[in-house]
């Protein structure tokens, strides 16, 4: 933890921490989310002995309600498959818990419960009325028909539904889960309670409830924060090479809006390696491939063949001016941060959750690179979420540019928050102190607000 020059409170929050670990063995990236967070805040404590009493710190380490849960289903051989679901409702502060669900081998209750602390700031930045909340499955949909798909959804959701509400927990997708599994679960919810209730779920299809540009959401508003964090240099985003991890969602609308701004996006990838295109990624080629087909990223070069693909290997070895991570997290480790430094990587923007390890976050600090922290970076997603439930309540249904300009409101905002965040608390320029102590201030504010709850 970073020494705050004041012994009792650095002391107070060792001890918080070290409880942190002891209730919640064997979860690492919990404990590395919790880190991080309190890592920045001690000099609110010092400021504000008031959260200190109302324990507003060991409140907000401890998530409100966890749900786990069992998910029987058929395959299409007849087999019977069983997964375990999780729901982690972790702050219901500032409004309904809200969160995305991810469906990935790799998901257990430590990955969802650092999901749900991050997405409680997250969501708090946007300056939205929501709380912070995640949930999924250990499912791997990799090769699964949509039949399977399906299945799997509705048997989900036969159990989550239970615990959702448009005033009580609103999921959307994460990775594993878009349009078409919100679709089935959607469904799933309106036949088991038989309300077209559209504010359950955000993420919706267009023609059934959906918001215009939510599926972009995310991608863009890291892209509107990376020009945010560049034209607070005096510098822009024009004519900048840019690396853009993953090839999902996330990944596919972040290299739009860096074209968009003038950036060139000239790599992308998967778990199977990746492509480097010098003239800069064919958008419709990429979207033919990872969104009609749902294929693999090394078919790109079987359609570009002046890319080439690398199998393996490290996406971050390819030299560039901006990095976006936007896979997963922890996908950016110390020594890959050291390349993109000596290669001269000037700002770095995480699209994904917790990309970047401790170390490398720590490497683009002490070089100055500018570093945008997901909880800000990449909270455009849920905030047009939030756009979303609101044109829901409303029955209405907004524009795209409209919605745009709404979405790069929300980044600039966010994004000015953290700037003058950090300055306020001695950091000028560190992203990642700005963001934790602005989503911490306006969580707990909340919390102190409404009692002990
Ligand atoms: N899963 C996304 C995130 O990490 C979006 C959540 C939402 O739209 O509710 O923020």
């Amino acid at each position: 933890m970073n020494p705050t020059g004041d012994p009792e409170t650095d002391e107070r929050m060792e001890q918080v921490y070290a409880a942190v670990i002891d209730r919640n063995p064997g979860e690492p990236e919990f404990h590395q989310a919790v880190h991080e967070v309190l890592s920045s805040i001690g000099p609110v404590l010092r400021k504000h002995p008031e959260l200190a009493e109302h324990k507003i710190i060991e409140r907000i380490c401890e998530p409100e309600r966890q749900i786990i849960f069992r998910v029987p289903w058929a395959d299409d051989a007849g087999e019977i498959q069983i997964n375990r679901g999780y729901r982690v409702e972790y702050n219901s502060a500032l409004g309904p818990y809200k969160g995305g669900l991810r469906f990935h081998p790799s998901v257990n209750l430590s990955i969802v419960k650092f999901l749900g602390f991050e997405q409680t700031f997250k969501n708090a930045l946007t300056m939205m009325p929501i709380g912070g909340g995640k949930g999924g499955a250990n499912f791997d949909p990799k090769g699964r028909s949509d039949a399977e798909i399906m299945r799997f959804c509705q048997s989900f959701m036969t159990e989550l539904y239970r615990h959702l509400g448009e005033y009580t927990d609103v999921p959307a997708g994460d990775i594993g889960v878009g349009t078409r599994e919100i679709g089935y679960l959607f469904g799933q919810y309106k036949r088991i309670t038989n309300r077209y209730e559209s504010g359950v779920l955000t993420g919706k299809g267009i023609t059934w409830g959906g918001a215009l540009v939510r599926p972009e959401a995310t991608g863009y508003g890291a892209a509107f924060f990376a020009q945010e964090m560049l034209q607070a240099r005096g510098d822009s985003l024009d004519g900048k090479t840019c690396v853009v991890s993953g090839s999902g969602n996330v990944a596919i609308y972040a290299i739009e809006k860096l074209h968009q701004l003038g950036g060139i996006a000239i790599a992308c990838s998967d778990s199977q390696g990746y492509v480097v295109d010098e003239t800069g990624i064919d958008l419709e080629t990429l979207k033919e491939i990872k969104l009609d087909a749902r294929g693999r990223i090394r078919d790109y070069v079987e359609r570009r063949p002046s890319a080439k693909f690398v199998e393996g290997g490290c996406i971050w070895d390819v030299p560039c001016q901006v990095a976006a991570p936007c896979a997963t997290q922890n996908e950016l480790d110390g020594a890959a941060a050291a390349t993109l430094v000596r290669n001269g990587v000037v700002a770095v923007v995480e699209g994904a959750n917790m990309p970047a390890t401790p170390d490398a976050v720590a490497s683009f600090l002490e070089h100055k690179v500018a570093f945008g922290p997901g909880k800000a970076a990449n909270a455009g997603g849920v905030a047009t979420s939030a756009l979303e439930m609101q044109q829901n309540a409303s029955r209405d249904s907004w524009s795209f540019e409209y919605t745009e300009q709404r979405l790069a409101q929300i980044m600039a905002g966010i994004h000015e928050a953290c700037y003058e965040t950090a300055e306020e608390y001695g950091s000028p320029g560190n992203y990642v102190v700005g963001a934790n102590i602005a989503g911490f201030l306006r969580v707990s504010q909340a919390m102190t607000a409404l009692g002990l709850i």
